[in-house]
This record gives C-alpha cells, structure tokens and sequence, in this order.
C-alpha cells in the first residue's frame, strides 16, 4: 500500500509551499487508500523551536490534513541514525574523516577557483582515524556511474556520480545529517512516495547512493515545483501573505486556500472548483506540472468568495465567530450569527469584510459614514425618519415580510419612492450606505437598537 509523508523543519510558520507539497502528498495517500505520515524534522536544534512545531501542527489541522501516524520526531530517533551509521562504518560505505577545518577551506577555495562543484577530495577515505578523537564520518559515494531515478513529476532524472562528493552523515558533536537521517526515516517509515520541493531534487541522488549501500528499497520520487510571486521570485513575505495561518486571520476558507494551493501546478481539464472528496478522486501526481506557478492573490479571493457563497450557513457562522471575537463582539449577544451569514453570503470576499460589515448587528456604532449621512440624513430626512421612527415603535409583528409592508406603508403616506425612506433608515441604524435588505436588517437588529439609532440619527 501507498505511504507518504510530510517532513517539515521546524523552523519558522506552515508555509503555503509547504502545505502544497503536505496536500499533494495527503491526496496521494487518500487517493490509493494509504497512510499519510507527518515527520518533524528537528535534527538543528538551533533552528528548530516548540513555536514553529505548534504553528505547523495548527495550520495543518486548519487545513484538514489529517495524519494516520505521527507526528514522528527526528530528535527522538538518534540512537537508531547511530545504529545505521556504524553500520555503514562496519560496511566500508562509510568512513571516519579528521581533516582540519584549515584544510577544508583551502579545498574550497582551490574549487572555487577552478569552478568546480565537487567539495570533499575523499582525503581520509582509506586513512586511518582514531575514533576516540574528534571526526566527522562521511558517506563513501561511489565515484564512477549514474544515479538514475524515475521521477514522477519531472521524469528520468540522472547524476553522474562524479559530481557528489562523500557528504558529512554525522558531525563531530555526533549529530546525525539530514541526508542519513531522511533516508532512515522514509526506509523505517515504510515511505512509497517521497514527495516534497524541488529543492531536494539534486538530494534524491545522494540519498539513492545511501540507500543502495544499506541494500533498501528506494521509494519513489516526485518533485513539485516552487511557487513564485508575481515577479518570478521565491514566493516570500515581500509578495504577502505566506504563512497558512495568516490566511485563516485575513479572512480565508480553509477549503478555499485547499482549493487554491491544489490548482498550483495541478489541474483537471480547466475545472476551478474541486471539494475534498472531488479531488482524492481525480487527484494524481503524476498530472503536477513540471514549470513553477504563479501565486496570485486575485484568483485566491475570488476562490474564496465562491466558497462564502456557497457554504453553509452554519459552518460559516462557526468560521465567522471567530473572526468576530477579533473585533470584540461576542456573537451569542445579539441576532443569530447563522441569520446574520444569511443576509451577508452575497457581500463579502473574507470573513474579515463579512465580520466588519456585520459588526453593527452587535453594537451600536460611533458615528455615521460621513459621505452617507450628507446625502441622506441631513437635512432632507427628518420627516420620513420621525414616521418612521413612530411606526417602528408601534409595531409589534417584526417579521420581514411585516417590516417591509411598514417601510412601504409609510413611503405611501409620503407621496415617496420607497428608496427615499428606507435608504435614510438603512444609513440611520446600519450607520453607511450599504447593508442586506432593509426589512432583514431591520429585523436582526432589533426593535430597541433601531429606535435608539433612529434617535441618534435625528439628534
Ligand atoms: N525537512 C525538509 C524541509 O523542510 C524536507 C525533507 C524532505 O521532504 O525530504 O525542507
């Protein structure tokens, strides 16, 4: 059976790469009926802190991503790195290396000049090193051939293993390396599928040599494109928002920012919209484009708008309270919140517009929008509001249908298109211009904040 893996470092937010390569995996997994494993790659202990493991373990709970086992930690696991790598030692495929720092620098900069890529000169391969004293241990690379792999998103991939020098597998203070330890795991883990960034291309052939000297099978490979910004540079912070959890505070679905992050690179046909269960049928890694994509913030809100519209109300509201905790409303005192996502499903991109255009169902607000209470409140007004105002208060039946009767009633009386009472009776008790029909807004509101509004209005 299918198994993959997730395998951050811990060492900053969830990015939204990196929840990619995490969805690309999980679907993968999902799709065959495998196993989806989380990893926490926390061999640099400098870099790595509790924070960014929270931070990464709450994003992918956010997003729905659902591990069967783990998280697994790589700190925990060094003992068996060791059992590995003495093994390697006993083996020959690795070896004990005490080459000055002096030495290795000077290595490099004759590299350097030459351009050459290769690092280490395999100086101590055949030497002998006292393992009392302080070394380093090297993988033994083969010096002559091909790695080949298969991989699924860029196709045949090949080496020369003329270019891959004998890497570091454990430092001097004894710490095992990422390439020793991700091949360990993703063996002992029983991982089918690696996939992850391109970054780590030139990496699988490293860790294919390590790999065929234990005599494991090698899993198979599957390199996603980076996502850039709309410069063609490594999407950063300079473009946006790249954290997963800054998407949830700006007011993002979480099934809109899946919807998203899947369509960079993949696709079906020219379909947008995918649910969940759509795409662990249809999704496969092998249709991942090769080229990188373009994160592009437009696409992503109109995604999400698709998505307020199209949700339930109920799972909104829930969604919605939190964003309305933001702005110190508690949504339990005042109109039903799923009443409230009604009204407001068609007006809103993010759950932020949504909760600042809701928030005067729940509060009073300060002052009106100026620009709509010059053209409606003063000074043409006063009389349509002061009947309103009356009619209002001596009504009992606060249903819609009853409200809207009302406003019609009193426009009549008037001699008044309806939009000349109820647009100064909108400014006056939602405080601008724009708000859900006036006989629903009336209604959430209530009797007692429209009549004091209306006061205030006419003060
Ligand atoms: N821990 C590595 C990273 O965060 C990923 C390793 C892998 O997927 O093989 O870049």
């Amino acid at each position: 059976t299918i198994r993959t893996r997730f395998a951050p470092s811990p060492t900053g937010y969830l990015h939204v790469g990196g929840a990619r390569t995490a969805l690309f995996s999980w679907l993968y997994a999902r799709r065959h009926g495998g196993t989806f494993v989380l990893r926490i790659e926390d061999t640099d202990i400098e870099r790595s802190t509790e924070e960014a493991v929270n931070a990464i373990l709450e994003g992918m709970t956010w997003l729905g991503l659902e591990y069967e086992e783990g998280p697994f930690y790589q700190t925990h696991r060094f003992e068996r790195y060791n059992e590995v790598i003495d093994e390697l030692l006993e083996s020959g495929h690795a070896y004990r290396c005490n080459c000055t720092k002096e030495r290795l620098d000077e290595l490099r900069a004759t590299a350097e000049k030459q351009g050459g890529m290769r690092g280490y000169d395999g100086h101590c391969r055949d030497k002998f090193v006292d393992p009392a004293k302080p070394h380093v241990v090297r993988f033994r690379n083969p010096e002559t051939g091909v790695v080949m792999f298969d991989d699924q998103v860029h196709g045949k991939v090949a080496v020369n293993n003329e270019e891959l020098d004998d890497l570091i597998i454990r430092r001097t203070d004894g710490a095992p390396t990422y390439n020793l330890t991700v091949v360990v795991d993703d063996y002992d883990m029983g991982i089918t599928h690696v996939i992850r960034g391109d970054d780590h291309k030139r990496n699988a052939s490293r860790q294919i040599n390590i790999f065929k000297a234990l005599g494991w099978k090698i899993p198979h490979y599957a390199h996603v494109a980076l996502i850039m910004g709309d410069d063609g540079a490594k999407l950063s912070k300079r473009h946006g928002a790249v954290s997963v959890m800054q998407y949830k505070e700006d007011g993002f679905l979480p099934e809109a920012l899946l919807n998203y992050l899947v369509r960079l690179g993949w696709s079906h046909g020219d379909q947008e919209i995918f649910s969940v269960d759509e795409l662990t049928q249809l999704f496969d890694i092998e249709d991942v484009n090769k080229a990188a994509s373009t994160f592009n913030t437009e696409k992503l809100l109109w995604l999400n708008q698709h998505y307020i519209k199209s949700s339930d109300p109920a799972h909104l509201a829930h969604l919605l309270s939190y964003h309305m905790g933001n702005l110190g409303i508690d949504p339990s005192q005042g109109p039903d919140l799923i009443e409230v996502v009604k009204a407001q499903q068609e007006r809103a991109r993010t759950l932020v517009e949504m909760a600042e255009i809701s928030a005067f169902f729940y509060r009073d607000f300060e002052s009106f929008d100026e620009d709509a209470a010059k053209k409606n409140l003063r000074p043409v007004a006063r009389e349509p509001l002061e009947k309103m105002r009356a009619a209002l208060e001596s009504q009992d039946d606060w249903s819609p249908e009853a409200l809207h009767q009302l406003v019609m009633d009193v426009s009549e009386s008037l001699e008044l298109k309806m939009g000349k009472v109820a647009q100064p009776l909108r400014v006056a008790v939602v405080g601008r211009a724009a708000s859900p029909g006036i006989d629903v807004t009336l209604q959430l509101v209530g009797k007692a904040a429209c009549l004091r509004r209306i006061d205030m209005a006419l003060d």
